[in-house]
Order: C-alpha cells, then structure tokens, then sequence
C-alpha cells in the first residue's frame, strides 16, 4: 500500500495511491482508519511530505562505500544525529541553499517510518514496529558540517530534508536498489543491502536509547557517490520499490 499525505482546496488529509488516483482515509493511519470511497486524480491534489514527525533520527557512514570515500573509518555502532523536523519538505518543494553556501551536498536515503511507540524492542521484532519506508534527501551544508563538528546547523536549514513521495508498507526493504540522479546523470548507485547497520539493528540500537514515536523517520545513511547541488538542479532519490523524490534546487534570495 502507498500512503500519500495530500492537500486539496486547502484541506489536508492522508489516503491510498492508486494508480493515478487517491482513495482518502477516513482515521488515524497509526491506529484505526477506513480507506473511504472518496477518491481525487492524483494531478488535482499537491502532494505533501509524508509526515511531519517528532523526531528525524539520521545515521552516519551507514554504507560501506561511502565510509570509504569519505576517509573515515567504519563506526563500531551506528553514529546518531537529528535533522529538524522544520527541515522536511515534500516532492516538488524547492530545496534551498543559504546564501553563503560553498558546498551543499544531496545524500539519497532510505527512510523508515515507525509506526507504533518503540523502546528496547529486539532485532527480531524490530520490522512489527514499522509503518514503512519513503525516499529521503540527507541535504548538507559540508563546510558547516566540517567546522561545526556538530550536525545539527549543517544538516538541518529549511528545506534540508526533503521526504516522499509516498510510505510504501508491506515490502522487504533488505536489498533494494537506490539511487540518486542529478539532472538526469546517476550520481549514487548502491543497495539497501551494502548498510552497514541495517533497519532492524538500527531500530533496536535507538531505541536502547530513546522512545521512537508513531510517525518517527529515521534516515539510514547515504552510499557512495555524494556530491554537491547547484541552483537549477533537478535532484532526484529513486528507491526501488518505494519511489521517486524529485526536488529543484534554487538559491537563497
Ligand atoms: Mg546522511
């Protein structure tokens, strides 16, 4: 099932893509809800990020790949930082670089959407804690990132996390191709498979830590292949099975 949040004559709402349609859900898509018989051509609604969270939970040199080409060497547990959730923005929203950016770097990701409170939960249960998985855009400002030591500036401007377009349950998000394609060139090509720490070690080892919420997304880690984005780029992260989040790219004014 793919879960879009949409907006039409400004009313805001979550339903079922079908197709080139959306059934609207009547409830709340973390506990009871209907799929009614209310349905839009997706071309007559705006597609919004997926979900506004509590918390964004990315992770750092998740793929071997890029450990490597970042010169850094491979955490023994997985390196934790947030992104704002302000930062998020749908598909088709402009991604905007500060005025006095030297480098902004995309970063495609694979995004976990939990779907009920988790802590301490197990490896081996860790997937029953899913909603499901959506396309994110790790946005990063490399300068920042590099003077601040710290994440949290560098990665977390308006418009730093794009998300989306759909949450898609019920797959197997172990092996799946992903990519991010800048202006029609792929510029990042690896496999969910190559994570160093994968979804249920992640989920497990955060919430050893914190409460995950309904809604939460944690972003898994970028592959090889990151680079910077320029104004009037067209960035897209294509996931298999799970979508295609395309985002331009324009300068602060
Ligand atoms: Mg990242």
């Amino acid at each position: 099932m793919k879960i879009a949040r949409f907006s039409r004559n400004g009313k805001i709402a979550y339903g079922v893509v079908e197709d080139d349609k959306v059934r609207e859900i009547s409830g709340d898509i973390f506990g009871e809800y209907t799929v009614t018989q209310t349905t839009y051509n997706l071309a007559d609604v705006e597609i919004l990020a997926p979900i506004i969270p509590s918390k964004l939970v990315a992770i750092g040199l998740n793929y071997i790949d890029h450990a490597e080409e970042t010169k850094m060497p491979l955490p023994k547990v997985p390196l934790i930082f947030f992104k704002a959730p302000s930062a998020i923005i749908g598909p088709g929203q402009d991604i905007i670089i500060p005025k006095d950016s030297r480098r902004t770097d995309y970063e495609a990701e694979l995004g976990v959407v939990i779907g009920k409170k988790a802590r301490y939960v197990k490896e081996s249960e860790a997937l029953d804690y899913v909603l499901g998985y959506t396309c994110c855009n790790d946005v990063s400002e490399r300068d920042i990132q590099r003077s601040d030591g710290q994440f949290a500036r560098a990665k977390s401007f308006d418009t730093f996390a794009p998300c989306g377009p759909y949450i898609v349950t019920d797959i197997d998000a172990s092996d799946l191709k992903i990519e991010l394609i800048q202006n029609g060139v792929v510029k990042q090509s690896s496999r969910t498979s190559n994570l160093v720490f994968n979804v249920p070690q992640l989920i497990s080892f955060i919430t050893r830590a914190m409460t995950l919420l309904p809604g939460d997304i944690i972003s898994t880690g970028t592959p090889a292949g990151v680079g910077p984005m320029h104004p009037g780029d067209t960035i897209e992260v294509r996931i298999e099975k799970v979508g295609s989040l395309i985002n331009r790219v324009k300068l602060e004014e």
